[in-house]
């Protein structure tokens, strides 16, 4: 579904990325995991085109995402974003923070979007909020709101930066929750967390990053019981 060859972004002549390959196959779930700074966010912009690469190849079904003439509207419907910070509009409730995407980007028909937000809203147990302003939910449920709003364009892909790292630690579990759901549908995730036992526990397949490089990738089997390099030992001792 997607293939990333040679990617490469500096900043200046500071080389964040250095030759990133990798490729996620249709239904899979793929954590990043690495120290912070190691580039995990940068590659998550990349492959969205918020950062574009310095060099590289990204394809999405084969076709260059970075060509000119690569319709770029359409691919950021096809493959979505979650971040850390929810990026919700705060003047908008939460049924509309699900339906206005879906309307202004997808042109779907106002009552479709409604009803397919709710169906999705009450897929993560936001049922009862539909109407309340983001201001009035918890991190927990204005993540799993955001979440919501990225499922309802129907992507291919989702992308997840750190969905869980700025929530109290009782909403974590709820948001993880909600991910694993996700996932058991059959979505594909790339999903960038601090979070081992859903690295372990969901994923397919782990990536550690380490200074701008794939350091090692595994199922979590091989990443988490038998890492072959001294960096991912290092590494995965702070949360042992
Ligand atoms: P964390 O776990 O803390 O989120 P990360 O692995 O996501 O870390 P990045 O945010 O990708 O790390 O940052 C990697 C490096 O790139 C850092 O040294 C950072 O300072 C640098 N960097 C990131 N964005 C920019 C930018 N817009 N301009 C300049 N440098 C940047
Ligand atoms: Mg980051």
């Amino acid at each position: 579904l997607l293939e990333v060859r040679n990617l490469q972004k500096r900043f200046g002549n500071h080389e964040v990325l250095k030759d990133i390959n990798l490729a996620v196959t249709k239904g899979e779930v793929l954590t990043i995991i690495g120290r912070s700074g190691s580039g995990k966010s940068t590659l998550l912009r990349g492959l969205n085109l918020l950062e574009p690469p310095t060099s590289g190849q990204i394809l999405f079904h084969g076709e260059n995402v970075l060509a000119d003439n690569f319709d770029l509207i359409r691919y950021r419907t096809k493959v979505g974003m979650v971040f850390q910070n929810f990026n919700l509009f705060n003047n908008l409730s939460v049924l509309d923070n699900v339906v206005v995407p879906q309307v202004t980007v997808l042109k779907r028909d106002k009552g479709a979007a409604k009803k397919h937000g709710m169906e999705i809203l009450q897929q993560m147990n936001m049922g009862p909020f539909v109407n309340a302003k983001p201001a009035q939910l918890s991190g927990g449920q204005k993540q799993r709101v955001a979440i919501a709003r990225s499922v309802a364009m129907d992507p291919e892909m989702l992308l997840f930066d750190e969905p869980t790292s700025a929530l109290d630690p009782e909403m974590v579990d709820d948001v993880l929750a909600a991910m694993k759901d996700l996932a058991s549908t059959g979505l594909t995730m790339i999903v960038v967390t601090h979070e081992m036992a859903f690295a372990r526990d969901v994923s397919d397949t782990v990536i550690f990053m380490h200074d701008g490089v794939v350091g090692e990738q595994g199922t979590p089997a091989q990443i988490f019981e038998h890492p072959r390099e001294a960096a991912t030992r290092d590494f995965l001792k702070r949360y042992l």
